[in-house]
């Protein structure tokens, strides 16, 4: 019988955060091992539930929401969007310019999709949220890193941005805050990728979807509110902030020149048709959220939970001999360096699976965010104190002893 093989499409895509690792671990588990799992941006199984009234308004809203909806979204969700927007300094937008989607995940693939041909670039940091260079190589284009730099608390290097700069790119990508890395850019440095944007005629795609998860005083900046001259794309939804990723709800605002983007636009409405909808129940928690109490301050705040936890985990990393770590001012990762000299490391998958293997805590390596010089993880610090701080004893116990061979 002839082998039914996948598309060769699909060579180049790659999504490790749920990949060969993940595997490890449910093997483990099988096993009958107990695995501690700092790996996915996942808040409610860690007890960081969603504002009551988001419930309530789904509820409410599903036995009238069983049929299919408009293919952009519903009114409310779309114009609750618009707002938000427009409260935040974002100048020339109306509702035809939102757009729903099934999570942010759809909405990115989307975007790609509609935007490249082969061998079209797109810029994207590094390390990046994995799901931004997966949906530019399943779109025939071509992913183009640019570097994030550590030593300036991993704001993009706007030098390497320019280098890279070719006749074939189209856009840029900026994931802010960021995940990984936590870094939340300023002002400043928005402008200079405006600046940039503006010179050589590229659309930017801002992944805005931790805008709300901030510390420390950090403030965050909507790219799209400092230029109404160029075509910006920006994504967000309520997975993080409103702790309802299982309700896969998320949207994209397209804004700035938009008579640049016409056709673009006919493509985005294209294939948001031809997935009919993003799931309708779900969409009516859009207006609640936005315009809700905004609960996910009280955990960022100085007493807050999730301010605690990201405290706790980034002094016992810090603390660790080999260790180190930028402080992260959003989001709920910790992206975590490690001397590869002093354990002899070559590959950073390997260290994470040997680190399951041996204390059953499971980490992210960095060459899953793309990221291919060094030796990095992530943890995500959603798990309480007091796991976290058993999790990070085991990390502890495991640098102690590894030696890579
Ligand atoms: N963008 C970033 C930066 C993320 O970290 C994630 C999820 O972790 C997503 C997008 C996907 O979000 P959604 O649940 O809305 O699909």
């Amino acid at each position: 019988m002839k082998k039914i093989v996948k598309s060769s499409k699909l060579n180049d895509v790659c999504y490790d955060i749920r990949g060969p690792v993940l595997v490890e671990a449910r093997r483990l588990e099988d096993e009958g091992h107990r695995v501690l799992k700092l790996n996915i941006g996942n808040p409610a199984p860690f007890g960081f539930e969603a504002p009551d009234d988001i419930l309530k308004d789904v509820i409410h809203n599903l036995p009238t929401a069983q049929g299919y909806g408009d293919a952009k979204g519903i009114y409310s969700a779309r114009v609750a969007v618009m707002q938000y927007y427009q409260q935040h300094n974002i100048k020339n937008i109306d509702i035809e310019d939102v757009y729903i989607g099934n999570g942010v995940s759809e909405l990115i693939v989307m975007a790609m999709q509609a935007l490249l041909n082969t061998g079209d670039e797109v810029l994207i940091p590094s390390p990046d949220y994995p799901l931004w260079t997966a949906a530019v190589s399943l779109s025939s284009g071509t992913p183009v890193h640019y570097r994030c730099d550590e030593q300036a608390g991993w704001f993009p290097d706007i030098d390497d941005i320019k280098k890279k700069i070719t006749a074939s790119t189209r856009a840029i990508v900026l994931i802010n805050p960021n995940n990984p890395t936590g870094a939340v850019y300023s002002k400043e440095l928005l402008l200079e990728v405006v600046e940039l944007a503006r010179t050589h005629g590229l659309v930017i795609f801002s992944d805005e979807i931790y805008d709300k998860i901030l510390y420390d005083e950090a403030k965050h900046t909507c790219i799209a509110s400092l230029a109404d001259d160029i075509f910006i794309v920006t994504l967000s939804g309520l997975s993080k902030n409103y702790r309802v990723a299982g309700f896969r709800s998320g949207w994209m605002l397209i804004s700035g020149n938009k008579g640049l983007g016409r056709s673009y636009m006919e493509g985005l409405n294209l294939l948001s048709s031809m997935r009919m909808c993003a799931n309708v129940p779900c969409q009516h928690a859009v207006q609640t959220a936005l315009g809700g109490y905004q609960s996910i301050h009280d955990l960022t705040r100085a007493d807050g939970r999730l301010r605690l936890q990201r405290d706790v985990a980034w002094r016992m990393l810090e603390q660790i001999p080999g260790l180190s770590c930028v402080k992260p001012k959003g989001a709920m990762y910790c992206f975590a360096k490690v001397d590869e000299k002093k354990f002899s490391i070559s590959n950073d998958e390997t260290m994470v699976l040997d680190l399951l293997r041996q204390e059953k805590v499971l980490l992210v390596h960095g060459r899953a965010f793309n990221l291919r010089e060094g030796c990095y993880f992530r943890l995500v610090f959603l798990p309480h104190v007091e796991v976290l701080q058993t999790a990070l004893n085991k990390v502890e116990r495991f640098f102690n002893a590894y030696q890579q061979g």
